[in-house]
């Protein structure tokens, strides 16, 4: 943390609702003072308010939307002013609709705040930690990055993005005393489904995690200071498993992303994962 600071600081992208929310709160509990971005000016003052009451940290609010260039100048000047001990880099979205069908801007928008956002949040902080020579990044990608998805194109290659840049970024600063962890969660019960238009009732109970336990094990690894890839409960790490190991082939037969004749199959279904 920084000298100055009673309390380390955490900023969080994506902090109304979710996982950002309780990433939120779980840092408040540990005794962080926080950030916490994201579009929604009322829903950001009321979260701030009842974890600076409940817990008796300071808590600042930032409005952005970092699917634009304006919204992510204003983050990262945050950053460099107040030079974060923890980044989580979390704001996300899902779509549904294959390629040929679905709205261009959503895609743009999608691909600016999976992608440039995150990068570009990532490098100012880890440019503070490097000075400092501590810090954390946390960076919500998806099993969705293990996967190729008809009507998931975007979602699963930006998800990709995420988990290979944490790995890298990873090998570039560990040795500064930063921390850098690509969490990569399963189906887990928030307000993303319901926002993407995704029928959440068509996926079995079973893959549904509860977000207190993803937030938990990633935190739990952010003590640790291990592993770079968080796979949040033991089914999903054996579905990458599975997922990493299997033939392409296979693998899409399985997903029913294959038609009988080999063909692909333009299903616009979700998969184990968003
Ligand atoms: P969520 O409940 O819908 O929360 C998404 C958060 O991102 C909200 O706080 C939203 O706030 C913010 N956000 C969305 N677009 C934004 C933008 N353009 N600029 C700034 N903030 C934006 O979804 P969630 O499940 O917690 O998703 C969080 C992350 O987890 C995403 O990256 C998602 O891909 C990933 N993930 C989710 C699941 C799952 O099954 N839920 C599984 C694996 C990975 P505002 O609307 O107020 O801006």
């Amino acid at each position: 943390m920084s000298d100055a600071r009673a309390r380390p600081l955490a900023l969080i992208t994506g902090a109304t609702s979710g996982i950002g929310r309780e990433f939120a709160e779980q840092l408040a509990i540990a005794g962080h003072d926080l950030v916490i971005v994201a579009r929604d000016a009322d829903r950001l003052t009321a979260i701030a308010a009842d974890l600076s009451d409940r817990y008796g940290i300071d808590c600042r609010t930032l409005v952005a939307d970092l699917s634009r260039d304006d919204g992510v100048d204003s983050v990262v000047r945050q950053i460099d002013e107040l030079q974060p001990d923890v980044l989580v880099n979390n704001a996300g979205f899902g779509t549904t609709g294959t390629l040929g069908r679905a709205d261009r801007a959503s895609q743009d928008s999608m691909l600016r705040l999976h992608v440039l956002a995150v990068h570009r949040l990532a490098q100012a902080a880890v440019q503070g930690m490097i000075r400092r020579g501590s810090g954390t990044i946390v960076i919500v990608s998806s099993v969705a990055s293990y996967l190729t998805s008809p009507g998931n194109v975007n979602y699963c290659a930006s998800k990709a993005f995420q988990r290979i840049y944490a790995e890298g970024l990873s090998l570039e600063v560990a040795h500064h005393g930063i921390y850098v962890q690509a969490l990569c969660p399963g189906f887990t019960r928030t307000e993303f489904h319901a926002r993407g238009g995704i029928d959440s009732s068509r996926y079995p109970s079973w893959m549904w995690l509860d977000v207190r336990r993803v937030v938990g094990e990633s935190l739990a690894a952010v003590a640790r200071r291990r592993p770079v890839v968080v796979i949040p409960a033991l089914r999903y790490r054996v579905i990458v498993l599975l997922l990493r190991y299997l033939p392409l082939w296979l693998r899409n037969r399985l997903l029913g992303f294959y038609r009988r004749d080999g063909r692909g199959t333009a299903a616009t279904r979700m998969h184990p994962g968003q």
